[in-house]
């Protein structure tokens, strides 16, 4: 597929409080002008037909979709999932997924865990990447993906924040590491930006909930912010920009089969 300059490989364009689809699609824009191709996360069912039909709209525009969130009542929500997955052309990947431990281990944790296995059964049952969130769980997450089998599958872990080594394990079991805005500036997180192979490195912005690459710090984040992503994390690896640009853009599109459409 040709105009694809770059690639953010997470971004959450509607959500409780954004449910404008002008503005989404506006946001869109942006990025298309820039030769940003944009995987949109819909891990709650409410929003999956509008984020489809922004993908009808927008060339620029693939979808990742999920059922995670308590209230849904699971059999049927798992069917459709399983259906649009097989239906629609723009739908790439399944995500995102995982557990987090941020806050505290979750009450629920055995329910959260039992959706994250069947996520990933859905996903070997349609053949598509996971998209895996892992919020300092990453033992759990690991050995979870292990076991039921995600290699199968594999994907992209988002926002990485496990030690190098466990993201070379994670790459053992079929995983590209993406990397978002603060791991440009954060020190801590430099060592493990330096520790993950080129061809396994992707670029996301998790827009809008994660901060923004610094340069952009007081603009909210959106994904054509990718393009400084990437550079931030040509800088931290010693890589020319344009040199990283096309890596990670022919990992994303490897990773989420882009020119299979
Ligand atoms: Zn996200």
């Amino acid at each position: 597929m040709v105009g694809i300059r770059y690639v953010d490989t997470h971004a959450h364009l509607l959500g409780r409080d954004r449910e404008n689809l002008d503005a989404a699609s506006a946001c869109i824009e942006r990025a298309a002008e820039q030769g940003v191709t944009i995987i949109a996360i819909a891990q709650v069912p409410r929003f999956w037909e509008a984020t489809l039909k922004l993908a009808e709209k927008h060339d620029n525009l693939f979808v990742a979709l999920a059922a995670a969130h308590p209230d849904n009542s699971m059999i049927e929500t798992f069917e459709r999932l399983v259906a649009l997955c097989r239906s629609e052309p723009r739908v790439v990947g399944v995500g995102e997924i995982g557990l987090d431990y941020r806050q505290a281990r979750p009450s629920d944790l055995a329910r959260r865990k039992d959706q994250f296995r069947e996520h990933i059964h859905i996903a070997r049952e349609v053949n598509l990447p996971l998209v895996i969130h892992d919020g300092k769980a990453t033992h759990d997450v690991l050995k979870i993906l292990e076991e039921e089998m995600a290699m199968d599958v594999g994907g992209m872990i988002h926002f990485f924040t496990g030690t190098p080594r466990q993201a070379l394990r994670a790459i053992e079991l079929g995983f590209s590491i993406s990397f978002g805005g603060p791991h440009t500036y954060a020190r801590p997180l430099a060592e493990l930006v330096r520790s993950v192979p080129l061809n396994k490195l992707l670029a996301e912005t998790d827009s809008p909930m994660l901060a923004p690459p610094r340069n952009r710090k007081n603009q909210g984040n959106e994904p054509v912010f990718v393009i400084d992503v990437i550079k931030g994390i040509a800088e931290i690896r010693g890589v020319d920009a344009e040199e990283l640009r096309k890596i990670t853009t022919a990992n994303a599109i490897r990773v989420f089969r882009l020119d299979e459409e």
